[in-house]
C-alpha cells in the first residue's frame, strides 16, 4: 500500500526552512544574503563560486551582503518559513 501524504501533513511534519540557496538549491536557515534577497547562499563554497572572498568583503563593507541565521534558539519563525522539506520533497510555500 502506498501512503500518500497530504500537503497539509507534509507542511505540519516537515522540516522548516527560511531560504533556499541560489547556487545549489539546498534549503537553508543559515544564509548569506545578497542585495536584501536577490541571492542566497547556503555555504562559503556556494558563496565563493559566485563572489571571491575579496569581492564579498567589499560587499559586506558596503552592506550589500551579510550573513544571518533564521533559527537562532530553535525553530524558524513562522512568518519566515518559505520552504518545507519532507523526505526528499521540497515544498515552496
Ligand atoms: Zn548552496
Amino acid at each position: 500500500m502506498t501512503k500518500i501524504n497530504t500537503m497539509e501533513y507534509m507542511i505540519e511534519n516537515g522540516e522548516k526552512f527560511a531560504r533556499k540557496c541560489t547556487h545549489c538549491n539546498k534549503p537553508t536557515n543559515q544564509v548569506y544574503i545578497v542585495n536584501d534577497g536577490d541571492e542566497y547562499y547556503c555555504s562559503d563554497e556556494c558563496l565563493h563560486e559566485n563572489y571571491t572572498p575579496k569581492k564579498w568583503a567589499r560587499m559586506y563593507e558596503n552592506e550589500v551582503g551579510y550573513w544571518t541565521s533564521f533559527d537562532d534558539g530553535g525553530e524558524v519563525a513562522d512568518d519566515e518559513v518559505q520552504f518545507i522539506k519532507y523526505g526528499d520533497q521540497l515544498i515552496e510555500l
